[in-house]
């Protein structure tokens, strides 16, 4: 059985109802991600964030394409 995120749960995708607004999107993160094994959820964007920060912003989503710096930069201009 493919090992859940380490993350999975703390983190506000798979824990705070409403976070994801569009129905439907939650269980295909969790399925490609949050509980599809190490190699899928250490690519996720808001892990690898968390790694690097200690945080991760509410608006990165495990496929967001931006790069860290980029995100961080977004993070700081809001
Ligand atoms: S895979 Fe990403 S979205 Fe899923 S629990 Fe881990 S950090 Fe959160």
């Amino acid at each position: 059985m493919p090992s859940d995120c380490t993350n999975y749960s703390t983190c506000p995708l798979t824990n705070n109802p409403g976070f994801i607004s569009e129905p439907g999107e939650k269980d295909h993160y969790t399925g490609k991600y949050c509980r599809a094994g190490y190699k899928n959820w250490s690519r996720c964007k808001r892990y690898m964030i968390k790694l690097k920060y200690h945080f991760c912003p509410d608006f990165v989503m495990p496929d967001t394409p931006e790069s860290a710096d980029e995100i961080l930069d977004k993070f700081e201009e809001t």
